[in-house]
């Protein structure tokens, strides 16, 4: 469907969904801006999650009894339903973990242990989130690889030349960011990892900011391995999902041992399960599985790519905004294609922090920090930034209160 075809998004529609939109705080009402850290739920969500507990909470693995049988249904076909969104090619390739962090560390773990070695190099982006920098770092570390970083340019783009340097033979993991927490910036993923390829390295996509705001395709993007949460996108906490070719997965050893991922066990040794059980031991995250597939129906009920066309144009609305004040810096590329749905941004001589402070006595919630991306904050030169990022319930007016506070923290500070 071209972009001219959709129909903009009905917010206001949208907003009744998402009760906790409507609290106050002081007379002033919630301006909710930090959709990055974590999305709101929206009610249909809330209530697929309260029927598994009223009616059929039970654990699965296909007990025998009545109750059993409906919570392993439901669990299972949460990853079909996840598997279809993200256009893997069937549940065996989803895994479900805790959120992206764990899936990060599931890859690391099953196979950067048992696979990277001395003289082996993994590849990374200086916009890396320490969930994937810290991770590969600690790994590298255990099993005697290197790690490389792919620099960004001037504007906070990723700098695809130096990609084309950095990756070599010698690569055996490229892990890369889709779209920079920090920055907003979309990445070429699919570049990256047809470079990765070329090379014979593998790649691991962050999707964390992705999945949740824009249409994905892993098997389009050819991704070995994508991540992302269940709550950056209308989803529970607790649950974070883990695609992995169906082939690369078979080889891979587990990353947690226990009940459920088993297939035969003995006083000797043990077996495992097929995909992806063998990558779920113990009672798995139930109520969040049916929590996520609720939350794929909302948001397909809206249509990613108007869900992408929103978030790209408040974001760009906030960027032009905040430009128009000669002390804001704002972080990353121009509003286009090449930018997600959030900015970040400093205003001169008022620390990310004491911004915060004062959006939050106007309600109006962001998020300030170094947003766990360090390296890349010193990069920039600075110790934190500030960040508003952007779901399907915000609108103008909102960014509109962002500005408003934004002078009145210049005020008060000047
Ligand atoms: N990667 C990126 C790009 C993120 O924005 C985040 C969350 N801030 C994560 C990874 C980690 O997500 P989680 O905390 O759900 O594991």
């Amino acid at each position: 469907m071209s972009q001219q075809d959709l129909e903009p998004l009905d917010v206001e529609g949208i907003r009744e969904d998402f009760p906790i939109l409507d609290r106050s705080f002081d007379g002033e009402r919630l301006v909710y801006l930090d959709n990055a850290a974590t999305t709101h739920t929206p009610e249909p969500v809330v209530e697929a999650m309260s029927d598994y507990y009223r009616r059929y909470n039970s654990n699965v693995h296909r007990g025998i009894h009545h109750l059993s049988q409906e919570a392993s249904i439901a669990y299972e076909e949460a990853h079909d339903r996840v598997a279809e969104f993200v256009g893997a090619d069937g549940r065996e390739e989803i895994i479900f973990t805790k959120n992206t962090t764990e899936a990060e560390n599931l890859i690391a773990y099953s196979w950067g242990l048992n696979e990277l070695g001395p003289g082996d190099e993994v590849v990374l982006t200086e916009m890396e989130h320490h969930a994937s920098l810290v991770t590969w770092q600690q790994i590298a570390r255990r099993t005697g690889a290197d790690v490389k970083y792919v620099r960004i340019t001037e504007d906070g783009r990723l700098d695809v030349d130096h990609a084309r340097e950095c990756i070599t033979d010698d690569t055996a993991m490229v892990s890369a960011v889709h779209v920079s927490n920090t920055l907003g910036t979309v990445n070429p993923v699919s570049e990256l990892v047809d470079i990765a390829h070329d090379h014979g390295a593998l790649a691991f996509i962050d999707g964390a900011q992705a999945v949740p705001n824009r249409p994905v395709d892993v098997n389009a993007i050819d991704a070995d391995f994508y991540a992302f949460s269940g709550h950056k996108m209308a989803g529970p906490t607790g649950i974070g999902v883990c695609y992995g070719k169906r082939e690369l997965l078979e080889g891979l050893a587990p990353y947690l041992y226990g009940g459920g991922m088993i297939r035969k066990v003995t006083f000797e040794e043990s077996t495992w399960a097929e995909l992806p059980w063998r990558f779920e031991p113990g009672t798995p995250p139930i109520a969040e599985a049916v929590g996520l597939h609720a939350a794929v129906d909302y948001l397909e009920g809206i249509g990613m790519e108007r869900v992408r066309e929103h978030e790209e144009g408040i974001a760009a609305y906030a960027y032009e905004r905040l430009a128009e004040f000669d002390d804001v810096e704002i972080y990353g590329p121009e509003p286009g294609p090449e930018r997600g749905g959030l900015v970040g941004f400093n205003l001169e001589s008022v620390h990310a922090h004491d911004l915060a402070s004062i959006m939050n006595d106007h309600a109006v919630a962001i998020r300030a920090g170094d947003h766990c991306t360090q390296p890349l904050h010193d990069k920039l030169g600075v110790a934190a930034s500030a960040r508003a990022s952007f779901y399907v319930y915000n609108t103008r007016e909102e960014v509109d209160k962002l500005v408003e506070a934004v002078e009145d923290a210049r005020d008060l500070f000047a």
